[in-house]
């Protein structure tokens, strides 16, 4: 979906739709917007069900103040009207009430977008705005005093949030993207210290962020055609399951010995199409496209492992939480664990974004899956589903091991039991 291409109010209703069917508001809470280019601000209407809007019921406020249409502008447009009066680059608003960030925002706190690279490049630092009557001209003020001094993501005291952007795809990106990290934040919380990146680490990760030369490519096989539109389907699920975000999670499959399909750098991962991947022969990327920064990391892996046939960069909600932590998870939770994933490794930050052969050293089909410190988890496996079951198995035994604390903790299977399991399956030591 080219979201340049939709009208103000198809563009406003299909993210309002996104965001209650993904969990991020209720029927009554939250509203966004859109300024267009005459100034006129299009804005979801007030108390009407956030769960079935319609385009045609966003409401159209002209420059001059005049309504069009039948319903009222949502209560919070005092606050969407200071934004755009602080900040011209702003072109859209979201703002909602999703469960983690309000934690914070009644918790008194900011989340770290340090928390990984990606997060901290799309929400910098995270503001907190003083407590004001939702509806209210104060709010406004509040709030628009965070946004003059150059926030894009804001906390409302005991309310939710509140991002800005320049299209409704990046507000609304910047959005899910720190819900996400807050959410993880609040998990690493429960298991103990989640760490952040310095100011250094940062700098480092700006420095290391990889250019692909590009190659002008032939013409397309059967196979690849149909790896792609597999692939597709993999991205779109990963979204659907909670595990890809619309920022982060990464997908390459080989195609043969020499060259693999990758996924797109800054695409958005529930409308990704067969012809946005990433042909990547010889470490080089197909003229026109930008591969993501994850594809030099699984270029190696896919070279140094005949028997890989697809790796996986993401960061899903109870992994990351891991990922912060610093910390390998666990697989001795059940059998299916163990058995998928063996021993998880734990990749230094600064290794996982420069250090490409040791990261083909620590993965393997032996070695399925690692964590990345403060960079999400990596997992391979011999096809498309393989790796993506890994994942879904990492997910699982990660957020196992934390729900198992107020239970009183988990007790992991022990080296008799294991070695049974190796006994039984087969498996490689
Ligand atoms: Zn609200």
């Amino acid at each position: 979906m080219k979201h340049a291409y939709l009208h103000p109010r198809d563009e406003l209703a299909l993210t309002l739709d996104r965001i209650y069917r993904f969990k991020m508001t209720t029927t009554s809470g939250g509203n966004l917007s859109i300024l267009d280019e005459n100034g006129d601000i299009w804005i979801t209407p007030a108390r009407l069900d956030k769960g079935s809007l319609k385009p045609e019921e966003i409401v159209h406020v002209k420059k001059d103040g005049t309504v069009t249409g039948p319903y009222k502008p949502s209560s919070e447009y005092p606050f969407h009207k200071a934004i755009y009066a602080c900040r011209p680059d702003i072109r859209a608003v979201v703002h909602a009430h999703p469960v983690s960030l309000v934690a914070f925002s009644c918790a008194k706190k900011t989340p770290d977008a340090r928390i990984t690279p990606l997060v901290h490049g799309l929400c910098k630092q995270v503001a907190f705005a003083k407590y004001g009557i939702p509806g209210s001209e104060d709010l406004g003020r509040k709030l628009a005093a965070h946004f003059a001094k150059g926030s894009d993501s804001v906390i409302l005291e005991s309310h939710g949030v509140c991002c800005g952007g320049a299209t409704l795809h990046e507000a609304y990106t910047r959005f899910e993207t720190i819900q996400w990290a807050a959410q993880s934040e609040v998990m690493a919380a429960q298991l103990g210290k989640p760490k952040y990146l310095t100011d250094a680490q940062l700098a480092f990760a700006a420095s290391h962020l990889p250019k692909l030369a590009s190659f002008k490519r032939g013409a397309m096989t059967i196979r690849e055609k149909e790896l792609r539109c597999k692939m597709c389907a993999f991205v779109e699920r990963g979204y659907r399951q909670g595990l890809f975000s619309a920022a982060t999670g990464a997908l390459s499959v080989r195609l043969d010995a020499g060259s693999f399909l990758t996924t797109p750098h800054g695409f958005d991962r529930i409308s990704v199409n067969p012809e946005d991947f990433v042909l990547v022969r010889n470490g080089k990327q197909e003229a026109g496209k930008e591969a993501t920064h994850a594809a030099p990391a699984h270029a190696a892996v896919l070279a140094a492992h005949a028997d890989v046939g697809a790796v996986i960069t993401a960061c899903p909600p109870n992994c990351l939480a891991f990922s912060a932590l610093r910390r390998a998870i666990d697989t001795r939770t059940l059998p299916e664990c163990y058995i998928f994933l063996r021993e998880v490794g734990l990749i230094p930050f600064e290794k996982s974004i420069s250090d490409y052969d040791m990261i083909a050293r620590q993965l393997s089909m032996r070695h399925p899956a690692a964590v990345l410190e403060n960079n999400g988890i990596m997992v391979v496996g011999e096809d498309v589903l393989s790796a993506f079951d890994k994942m879904e198995v990492l997910e699982c035994s990660a957020g196992t091991l934390r729900q198992c604390l107020p239970l009183g903790g988990c007790t992991p299977m022990g080296k008799k039991v294991i070695d049974d399991i190796i006994h039984a399956f087969n498996l490689p030591k």
